[in-house]
């Protein structure tokens, strides 16, 4: 049976979305990763180790993943995995294009690595590659075909925007074809490349999904992905008036690790200087108010704050200017399922 639940933030599991580097051989139009605000910087073994362990130290049951730019281009990547494994964290990803750089696939085991993460921007060669670049599709498809031929789990993410939302109804049997474990719908948001300058800036906003776009084609095409019996996560995106809003930033544990020492709570926060925590020598701290901890207090009509700040367009109003939806935390996340 197909069911679908919201899933609910947890406190006693943590999120430790690690990017070790920014550097990448693409360059996709919606990237987010900003190198003013991330670094440029590729970690030594020895400071992700060391930052690794700063994570390893609570009690809590603790997701790793690793990402960049494209981590598998850091060449210490197994060792990085190899140790996070030994310090006990409860689940290792790798994010990444599909290049799968230094041969991370024999370096690796399918008991060290609970999933490698591939990300595609279109059911078809040519519209992914007009998003990701030329040779990324298919370099992408071989590359998800060799980890499950080598007993590898694999999930896929999809960012929807308005030049490849239309190819989503193909998704279904790409991925059934392909044998993917999970898949993951994202939408586009005004973060990173897309978000820079007022040309970039106004070219983005066409990118961006309307509300009727995301709700009449995610859910229906999720549905029929998980029919296939491959769990699919997408963003809730939208709450109706009676649903109840809440900021991950304060009710949950995800930290999202630059190589610049930066730590952020939010997503959303992380084209600014925002971060609520950061390392110094190698330890964890607060950083200096204003910090986006205190944006997460703030309680508006609209829902998240941060989305109002950097991408109001998604908002709508009725005549008596009460907002006519409020929108969710982006890191709300619906599953569907085949039980
Ligand atoms: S989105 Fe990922 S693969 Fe694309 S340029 Fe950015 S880091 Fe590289
Ligand atoms: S996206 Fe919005 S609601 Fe979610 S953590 Fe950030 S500020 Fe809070």
């Amino acid at each position: 049976m197909i069911r679908t639940k919201t899933v609910a933030f947890s406190k006693n599991s943590s999120n430790i979305f690690f990017h070790i580097l920014t550097k990448c051989n693409l360059k996709c139009r919606h990237c987010y990763i900003n190198p003013g605000q991330h670094g440029k910087n590729t970690l030594p073994l020895s400071v992700i180790t060391a930052w690794l362990e700063a994570f390893a130290r609570d009690s809590h049951s603790k997701n790793l993943i690793f990402l960049g730019g494209e981590p598998t281009l850091h060449p210490d990547l197994p060792a990085a995995v190899e140790y996070a494994r030994n310090l006990g964290f409860g689940s290792i990803t790798i994010d990444t294009n599909g290049y799968l750089f230094h041969d991370i696939l024999s370096k690796v085991k399918p008991g060290e690595v609970d999933c490698f993460s591939f990300s595609l921007d279109g059911a078809s060669r040519e519209t992914n590659d007009r998003i990701r670049g030329e040779g990324s599709f298919d370099t992408c498809i071989a590359g998800i075909r060799k980890a499950k031929s080598m007993g590898f789990a694999t999930s896929l993410i999809f960012t929807a925007s308005s030049t490849n939302i239309q190819e989503a109804d193909r998704l279904p049997f790409l991925l059934k074809d392909l044998g993917i474990d999970r898949f993951f719908f994202q939408i586009i948001g005004l973060r990173g490349r897309s978000a820079k300058g007022n040309q970039n800036r106004n070219r983005c906003q066409k990118l961006q999904v309307t509300k009727s776009q995301w709700l009449n084609t995610i859910p229906p095409v999720a549905r029929r992905i998980a029919e296939f019996g491959i769990t699919v996560t997408y963003p809730k995106v939208f709450l109706g008036r009676g649903e109840n809003f809440e900021c991950a930033g304060l009710v949950a544990d995800n930290y999202f690790v630059f190589p610049n020492g930066r730590v952020y709570r939010c997503p959303l926060c992380e084209d600014f200087a925002l971060h609520s925590l950061i390392f110094k020598n190698n330890r964890l701290v607060p950083a200096e108010k204003l910090n986006e901890s205190n944006l997460f207090q703030l309680n508006i009509a609209e829902g998240c704050v941060m989305n109002k700040l950097i991408q109001p367009d998604n908002l709508s109003y009725d005549g008596a200017g009460e907002p006519e939806y409020k929108i969710a935390c982006c890191l709300l996340k619906e599953e569907i399922r085949n039980d």
